[in-house]
């Protein structure tokens, strides 16, 4: 066996004993099967594991109707501080599962356990919690009016915040469990009920968790999941009449799509979408420490972060200092299978999408960049590429424009502040960008003038459940995070009261 083969011996018992059937859909509590069903392939091997169902048109109608009855129901009913506290326990029952979950999640998309342990599990708990505290912090306005033409008596004016309905999630598969319970967290703080649809590749740790939630005391209806196709299953969630809301993490593309669709029925909706986020090295950053940053922040999760750093802008007098050991980074990492412990790095989603990322790197070679690491696949069935560095990028360059969504970098020098932030900005993407420098005033300055949802300083890809995480631009609209997307999810109620 190589090391590039998944050894499904280490998987623990639970995982074993989830994994090998059919998986139905999940729908008001109850395991629904139905009469399509699709494989779901390993990516570290092309061999299917498990199956999935393919929901229909009446699935998604039960589903909708499941969280309107929750909605209207027993969730409704149950005061702010037993949703907090449901919340809470759910999150420690997705601790005490965390090696079942991350096993599933890591055979699903090929991250490395080491990954969905702590984002798509740890992280989650982490912010259910911080979720779970706004459930009792919702609050409205009070003051006294003024309407002139009402001139005799008292009037006063409240606001409330009441949540904003059944909402429609549609999450990808680079990041599953985790991208859903920042879709799920805020939305049931809010005293919303939810239809989530995963991306095909990665429906089952989600359905996992769905069931936890039940254990946790959240009633059935609240959490409901559909799984199956975009353009199918997706499409029929974002255009039911009984959706209030449509939260969405994917593609430009899909989201661009999505937002015509939701404006035309005057659904409320927040897209995080793409990105082409800038790495950017100052002549007076720490040249291993930020060559290491660099490499991580587009290498990490093998490239399939939406905020990767896959453009990395260098000072020319570190140019070539840094360039030298992000390559020697990129070629001393070692491919590996992501079920085996300390592995580094593990295939991408699929052989298909290998392709597209490959097609890339050679569409940047013929326009000019310099290959400088990677650039070959090992010969393997499962979905494994070398992560690759290309310098002397220009703006032009199609894979310096287009997201990748792969480990491939796209390097180049620059001289000036006012030449790099230039560089930077010309995007039509605006997720991320970080800069590495000590200079306090430079960081003032770039911060206010770079484009982006998020910045970060001497750090990239850090994104805290308190702070409020989206795209500008081309990226989205919209947060997810923070404050801000528990607001979201409700809708405003002015009330007017009159004494004479
Ligand atoms: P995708 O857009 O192809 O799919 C995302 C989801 O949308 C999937 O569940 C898919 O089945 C569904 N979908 C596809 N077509 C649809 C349609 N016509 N109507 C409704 N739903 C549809 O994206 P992907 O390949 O799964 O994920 C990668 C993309 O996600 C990248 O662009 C990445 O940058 C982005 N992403 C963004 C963030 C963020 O927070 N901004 C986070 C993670 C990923």
């Amino acid at each position: 066996m190589s090391h590039l083969d998944n050894d499904l011996s280490l998987l623990g018992d639970a995982a074993r004993g989830y994994l090998g059937r059919t998986h139905g859909l999940h729908i008001g509590g109850e395991d629904v099967a139905t009469r399509h069903s699709y494989a779901l392939i390993d990516p570290a091997s092309g061999q299917e594991f498990a199956r999935a169902s393919e929901a229909g048109e009446d699935e998604v109608d039960r589903s909708v109707a499941a969280a309107r009855n929750a909605l209207e129901g027993e969730w409704k009913a149950l005061r702010p501080h037993e949703r907090e506290r449901r919340l809470l326990k759910l999150a420690d029952l997705l601790e005490a599962h965390e090696r079942e979950i991350s096993e599933v999640e890591t055979l699903c998309s090929g991250r490395l356990l080491a990954n969905t342990a702590g984002v798509d599990v740890q992280y989650s708990a982490h912010a259910l919690r911080y979720m779970a505290g706004w459930a009792t912090k919702l609050e409205g306005q009070t003051m006294r009016l003024s309407v002139p033409y009402v001139p005799e008596g008292d009037l006063r004016g409240f606001t409330f915040r009441e949540p904003v309905g059944v909402v429609g999630a549609i999450v990808p598969w680079n990041v599953a469990l985790g991208i859903a319970v920042w879709k799920i967290a805020p939305a049931l703080s809010a005293g919303c009920t939810i239809v989530l649809k995963p991306a095909p590749q990665t429906p089952l740790s989600v359905l996992r968790f769905a069931r936890l939630a039940l254990e946790a005391g959240i009633p059935e209806g609240v959490i409901n999941i559909v799984t199956g196709s975009g353009s199918a299953v997706g499409e029929m969630l974002v255009n039911h009449r009984d959706i209030a809301m449509i939260s969405f993490t994917g593609s430009t593309s899909v989201g661009r799509a999505i937002a015509v669709q939701a404006a035309g029925q005057f659904k409320k909706y927040s897209l995080e979408l793409g990105g082409k986020s800038p790495v950017i090295l100052m002549e007076d950053a720490d040249i291993d420490a930020s060559a290491h940053a660099a490499a991580w922040a587009i290498f990490g999760n093998h490239g399939q972060n939406c905020c990767a750093g896959s453009r990395l802008y260098v000072h020319r007098s570190i140019h070539d200092a840094v360039i030298e050991r992000v390559a020697q980074i990129a070629n001393e990492i070692e491919l590996s299978a992501p079920l085996r412990p300390g592995a580094a790095m593990g295939p991408v989603i699929s052989r298909a999408h290998r392709e597209r990322v490959s097609d890339y790197i050679e569409a940047g070679v013929a326009q000019g960049a310099k290959l400088v690491a990677g650039g070959r696949n090992p010969e393997h069935d499962g979905a494994y590429m070398r992560p690759t560095v290309l310098a002397g990028a220009e703006s032009e360059m199609t894979p310096v424009q287009d997201e990748i969504f792969g480990p491939v970098l796209m390097a180049a020098a620059f001289d000036t502040e006012d030449e790099v932030l230039s560089l930077a900005n010309d995007s039509r993407f605006g997720l991320g960008a970080s800069v590495f420098t000590n200079d306090a005033e430079r960081i003032h300055r770039m911060v206010e003038r770079l484009e982006a949802g998020s910045v970060w300083i001497n750090i990239h890809n850090a994104l805290d459940v308190a702070l409020p995480f989206g795209g500008w631009k081309e990226s989205g609209v919209g947060n997810d995070l923070g404050e801000a997307s528990v607001l979201a999810h409700t809708r405003l109620k002015a009330s007017v009261h009159y004494h004479r």
